[in-house]
């Protein structure tokens, strides 16, 4: 018997922990940029797994070499050599243009991995005395869900509970140049780790000339600028990376999310040997990463988004998108903001319906989208969208956020 909704909410709710609170649809099946709930009904997916899907729900290229690789070799761990992991350390070296690639497979353990050669590149290269460092992040920062990186976080419900804190860090406002200079000035500062676009805060872009800024400010100052482009990264904002539309080259790139198109969890951090040599045999790793299977299928997913010129599409459609949120006459919107098609919505916080109530309208009417922090929707589509699509997208948001 086809099982219900309810029945399978109320199994999450009884049997899983309740660390998420999730728009009520129960997902079964994706293609391209839709999908699929239990009872039959189609959504337009608007968040993308938060920008990890990229290339669309299972496409065609990735399910034909995840299939192949599974029945080949799925895992050796790193105590050997396997055929496929050189060829993607070089593929994606050379495709970001840096010495060496080093794979992980979430996010946050790319950013561990990020933060622990800023610190090991300062006490054997800067030369900061051993246990002294100090790396500056920045407010309403994201970069995962670890001890460490929550100790870094100015969000009291991603830090709250979870003390005592990963000391060695500085908080500074976002996109203040000022401040970030003061702090440049302490020699025992080995870096800054930045999101160019702050997404998860919700999609907080700087002010134009930030990030190039900033990146002069950290070699004038012999500190590493550490890019987190999890998100922001693989054609989300309409270049390849977010730091691309300032020509900015950072010295340490953290990638994930997009790098296997939602396929499974697959991340990685580039630099050149002077940081990356810094590790050195059996002083970092992990199980799985460096797996042959998230090999062969980060260079097709990389493969794809040149292709398919998902760049391109994501900067032509974010401008359409952004020009027509900006000119509905409605009293919920505060502001709008992105870049590509990395955007959000702030609702008006004295407005009668939340971001929540506005985000279920939508999926009623075949859209999903999630609110962060309790003002803002989110609205990432896949990058394979058309206009057509998104056009059509439009005119459903406009009914909502005009008519309800
Ligand atoms: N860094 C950024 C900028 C992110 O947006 C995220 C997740 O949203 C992460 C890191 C963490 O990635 P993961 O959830 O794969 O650990």
């Amino acid at each position: 018997m086809k099982k219900s909704s309810n029945y399978y909410m109320d199994l999450e709710h009884h049997y899983g922990a309740h660390n998420y609170h999730p728009i009520p649809a129960i997902l079964s099946k994706g293609e391209g940029i839709y999908v699929w709930d239990v009872e039959g009904n189609k959504y337009m997916d608007f968040l993308a797994a938060y920008s990890a899907v990229n290339q669309g729900h299972c496409h065609p290229r990735l399910v034909k070499v995840m299939q192949e690789q599974c029945q080949k070799l799925t895992l050796t761990s790193r105590a050997y050599y396997n055929d496929q992991l050189g060829e993607w350390e070089k593929y994606t070296a050379n495709l970001f243009g840096y010495d060496k690639m080093l794979p992980m497979n979430s996010g946050a353990e790319a950013d561990e991995t990020a933060l622990k050669l800023l610190r090991k590149w300062a006490y054997e290269v800067k030369g900061i005395p051993e246990n002294e460092a100090k790396i500056v992040v920045c407010d309403g920062n994201f970069h995962g869900r670890t001890i460490t990186i929550v100790s870094m976080s100015s969000d009291p419900s991603a830090y709250g509970g979870y003390g005592p804190y990963t000391p060695g860090f500085i908080r500074i406002p976002y996109n203040d140049l000022d401040a970030l200079e003061e702090v440049l000035k302490d020699p025992l500062v080995a870096g800054l780790l930045i999101e160019p676009i702050q997404a998860e805060a919700g999609v907080y872009v700087p002010n134009d000339g930030f990030i190039h800024n900033a990146s002069l400010l950290c070699k004038r100052h012999n500190c590493l600028l550490v890019a987190d482009e999890v998100q922001t990264g693989l054609g989300r904002t309409g270049r390849m990376l977010a730091c691309d539309h300032e020509g900015v080259r950072p010295d340490i790139l953290v990638l994930g999310k997009a790098i296997s198109g939602g396929m499974l969890p697959v991340s990685c951090v580039l630099a050149d040997d002077e940081i990356m040599l810094t590790i050195r045999p059996g002083e970092h790793g992990s199980t799985y990463g460096g797996n042959p299977l998230a090999a062969v299928v980060a260079v097709e997913a990389l493969k794809i988004i040149e292709d398919e010129d998902l760049i391109t599409n994501s900067e032509l459609l974010g401008k359409i998108f952004r020009e027509e949120m900006k000119h509905i006459p409605s009293r919920y919107i505060k502001e709008v903001r992105g870049k590509g098609l990395l955007n959000a919505i702030e609702i008006d916080a004295a407005s009668p319906k939340s971001a929540w109530d506005l985000c279920l309208e939508l999926k009623d009417r075949g859209i999903l989208a999630k609110p962060t922090h309790d003002y803002n929707i989110r609205f990432t589509p896949p990058l394979v969208i058309n206009e057509a699509q998104l056009r059509e997208a439009i005119e459903i948001i406009k009914d909502v956020l005009v008519n309800i």
